[in-house]
């Protein structure tokens, strides 16, 4: 069995994390260095290393089903403007292969998606 990785820990309550909305199925946190005036995180509690392995895996229902927690994540906490970004895979900065989408707002202007 592959070692745990930094998310599920977070699921597990092993490591700390200033939780932000959770249910049943999904769990947003803080991150941990932000890049935003607000960032958080928003994940599946089922495991899926990067976000197109979660479609072949699981199908678009898990992938509909992740963005849909990110909106309920943002309006649980009075967010109304706000960027989703998802990295996928290592060239696109994804550093923790558990599939999550950041939610950054807070900024005047965002930031230039490239
Ligand atoms: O998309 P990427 O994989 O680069 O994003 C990982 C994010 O997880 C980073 O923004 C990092 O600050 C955050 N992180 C965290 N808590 C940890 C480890 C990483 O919030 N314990």
């Amino acid at each position: 069995m592959s070692e745990k990785g930094v998310f599920q820990k977070i699921i597990d309550g092993e490591i700390p994390a200033e939780r932000v909305y959770e249910d049943e199925e999904y769990l947003a946190f803080k991150d941990i260095a932000p890049k935003a005036p607000v960032h958080f995180l928003v994940i599946s509690k089922k495991h899926s290393p990067r976000l197109d392995e979660m479609l072949d895996a699981e199908g678009p229902e898990a992938v509909g089903g992740l963005m849909a927690a990110a909106v309920r994540t943002a309006r649980h906490n009075g967010l109304t403007d706000y960027r989703l970004v998802i990295n996928v895979g290592p060239g696109a900065g994804q550093e923790v292969f558990h599939t999550h989408v950041h939610i950054l707002a807070g900024r005047e202007k965002p930031l230039p998606v490239s």
